[in-house]
């Protein structure tokens, strides 16, 4: 039996079979959980339901659009008066704020990718709060970036510093109700959203280069510990940013 029987999580963010979501979620369902997904729009709808047997619970939310996200936890509440977990593994930033020098991003790229990739955690928790049983979690997905001037991560570096520290601030105002705000700080992985930084393949290079068997951390390992996040096994930890980069960090 999962550490997870019987509970029900919302999980953002899977694309396709690649994506770090779609790890979270194996790992949710591996551990017990029903699983309720959300997607951006219809095209992510399609590839999405690829992946599923059709016996899922599926919900468009586009968390640029305040009524989309108000909308979804309506039809979640509809079909489950709680959930005891949130996952988000969402970001978006223009293609020429991932490139070039930080000088050159624009205020609109700048808006952008905060209200996507920061913003939007936010947001879908504000939503998600009324639903949210007592001991559950809320996950996000950060990188090294975010500390650190990695090339080209540029727009992204800002706006996962600035995900992380709401993290905190969320933890705190969420925690004596005893509902857990964590983040997943994942090593560099090939999915679709990396492909928008530039070179990125030097960026998987270089992660995979760091680790002790040259091989980078995989989506299965991040959801592993996302699953252990949303848990109360991880009772102890809150407002914490966890490394799952196979110790890329480390250097
Ligand atoms: P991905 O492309 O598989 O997932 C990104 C998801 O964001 C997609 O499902 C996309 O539909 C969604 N999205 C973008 N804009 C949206 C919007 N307006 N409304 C709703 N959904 C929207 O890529 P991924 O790498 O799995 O990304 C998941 C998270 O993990 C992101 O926060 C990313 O920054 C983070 N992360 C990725 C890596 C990596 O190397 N891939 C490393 C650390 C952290």
């Amino acid at each position: 039996m999962g550490f997870l029987e019987g509970k029900k999580v919302v999980v953002m963010g899977v694309a396709n079979k690649r994506s770090i979501a779609w790890g979270c979620a194996q790992a949710l369902r591996d551990q017990g959980a029903e699983v309720i997904y959300t997607y951006q729009n219809d095209r992510m709808k399609k590839s999405l339901e690829k992946l599923l047997d059709g016996s899922e619970f599926l919900v468009e939310c586009d968390v640029a659009n305040d009524e989309s996200i108000k909308q979804a936890f309506e039809t979640i509440k509809d079909y489950t008066s709680e959930i005891h977990g949130l996952v988000h593994a969402i970001a978006y930033a223009n293609k020429e704020d991932l490139q070039g020098s930080v000088l050159d991003l624009s205020r609109d790229g700048f808006a952008l990718a905060q209200d996507v990739s920061s913003y939007s955690f936010i947001a879908v928790s504000h939503y998600a709060k009324p639903i949210l049983a007592e001991n559950s979690g809320i996950v996000t997905l950060t990188y090294l970036g975010s500390e650190r001037a990695v090339p080209n991560y540029n727009m992204m570096g800002i706006a996962k510093a600035s995900l992380e520290a709401a993290v905190r601030y969320m933890a705190a105002d969420l925690s004596p109700e005893k509902i857990r705000v964590n983040a997943i700080s994942a090593g560099a992985i090939k999915t679709l959203a990396v492909t928008g930084v530039k070179d990125y393949q030097k960026l998987i290079q270089l992660s995979e280069s760091r680790t002790p068997d040259s091989v980078g951390v995989t989506i299965e390992e991040v959801g592993n510990t996302c699953a252990f996040l949303i848990s109360p096994l991880s009772s102890g930890i809150i407002g914490e940013t966890i490394f799952v980069d196979k110790g890329v960090h480390l250097s």
